[in-house]
């Protein structure tokens, strides 16, 4: 049993036992034991999750919603049923609300252009924050430069937390649309999202979250949040690549154009005019990932089973510990320093490129991030090109931290 009990009524994780279901943990790099600090590039998949793919690509695959033959039935039951599933971890209040996308990039995309789009006017303006990953900025860059509006920038203060003063102010009337991360990538900063949504609401601004890095940490309660569209990746939360989700309202997604044209997205199709589906299948056309979304559904089901709660005392268990032991490394500097905080550790050392620290403790074993983490203007707030990245799991340990730090002790006494 881990020694990182969780406070309350919930009993700790089991560690070892969660550690002993990940079967890449096994494995040796460069002759050590893998300590892995990069989720939040992409998280490890349990078993469950890797027999779950395995088991639809051996026992039920085919293409889905098209079949009377039975595979077809079954791949398609399976797919739908992790819709289910996933809707009901964000506590959607509708199934159909939860659109399968390639990930949280798509998902932006698609609001983008499906939603924003066709409301964008010259002139209008969509705001977004300062620490926003790259695919929260660029796709709104594009959409100002294709319609003629303007992107505004809510800044942050030193220790990575947002200016809700300076974004009140920002959000004027011609403001369209404010997106916003829950959880930094770059920084760990939790947002106070639930009360951004209520002031952007009090001025009828719709909220876009980028729910990347809060969905595999914290219970997510879409409801609760009071947004108007949440976007996620199924690969940050022990779930398979290329698959992620949207949620927005059934009437947003009903008064949205379509993304993309083709099958699957339609009701009738003929020269004369095309009918589109219902959400959300309006949203999903031509053949989607199936495989990808089974495993996203029991990657929720995998969650689930632990309990966000336990999760999320884990980790911010964790965190606190490894964060004492970074700062015991003379001449580290923590990057990101808000009160609310998620399992990110950015950070530099004098003297020695990030890269440098990245390569070097690779022969360790420890996997970090190092560079601007797709969040180039939030990392160069603080006037730096680069940071390296530790971000946490609930397959790390209080030990694997120590591991880390002996590792860094080697980068400094290389660098002399
Ligand atoms: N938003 C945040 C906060 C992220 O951390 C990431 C990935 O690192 C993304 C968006 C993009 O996710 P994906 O590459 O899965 O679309």
């Amino acid at each position: 049993m881990s020694d990182l009990a969780a406070t309350g009524t919930a009993p700790a994780l089991d560690v070892e036992s969660i550690r002993a279901q990940f079967p890449i943990l096994e494995r040796q790099v460069h002759g050590k034991p893998l300590v892995y600090f990069d989720t939040a590039a992409s998280a490890q998949r349990p078993r469950a999750v890797i027999d779950a793919v395995s088991r639809f690509y051996e026992t039920q695959n085919a293409n889905i919603h098209r079949g009377v033959h039975l595979l077809s039935q079954e791949a398609t039951d399976a797919y739908e049923s992790a819709r289910t599933r996933v809707a009901k971890f964000i506590n959607a209040p509708s199934r159909d609300e939860l659109v399968f996308t390639r990930g949280t990039t798509e998902s932006i995309n698609l609001v983008a252009q499906a939603f924003l789009r066709p409301r964008l006017q010259p002139g209008d303006e969509i705001v977004v924050s300062e620490m926003e990953h790259h695919s929260n900025i660029v796709p709104w860059q594009m959409l100002c430069e294709q319609v003629g509006a303007t992107l505004k920038v809510i800044p942050f203060n030193d220790a990575g937390e947002l200016d809700l003063d300076a974004m009140d102010e920002l959000l004027g009337p011609r403001v369209k649309l404010l997106a916003v991360v829950h959880v930094s990538n770059a920084l760990g900063t939790v947002n106070p999202v639930a009360e951004i949504c209520a002031r952007a609401k009090a001025k009828g601004i719709p909220v876009l979250l980028d729910g990347a890095q809060a969905v595999p940490h914290q219970a997510v309660d879409v409801q609760a949040l009071g947004c108007d569209f949440y976007c996620f990746s199924a690969h940050k939360m022990y779930g398979p690549t290329g698959v992620g989700a949207l949620w927005a309202p059934m009437a947003t997604l009903k008064a949205m154009a379509p993304y993309q044209g083709g099958g699957e997205m339609i009701l009738k199709v003929s020269f004369d005019g095309t009918e589109y589906a219902a959400p959300p299948n309006k949203f999903e056309a031509g053949t989607p990932n199936i495989a990808g979304a089974v495993g996203f559904g029991a990657a929720v089901d995998w969650l689930d089973g632990l309990g966000m709660d336990r999760v999320a005392a884990y980790e911010a268990a964790l965190l606190a510990a490894g964060t004492e032991r970074l700062q015991s490394v003379p001449g580290l500097n923590i990057v990101g320093t808000a009160r609310a905080k998620a399992g990110v550790i950015s950070f530099t050392l004098d003297g020695v490129h990030p890269h440098d620290i990245g390569t070097i403790i690779d022969h360790y074993g420890v996997a970090i991030r190092t560079g601007h983490h797709c969040a180039m203007p939030a990392i160069a707030r603080f006037g730096l090109p680069a940071t390296a990245r530790a971000s946490l799991a609930v397959y790390n340990t209080v030990a694997e931290f120590d591991v880390l730090v002996e590792a860094l002790h080697g980068v400094r006494e290389m660098f002399g």
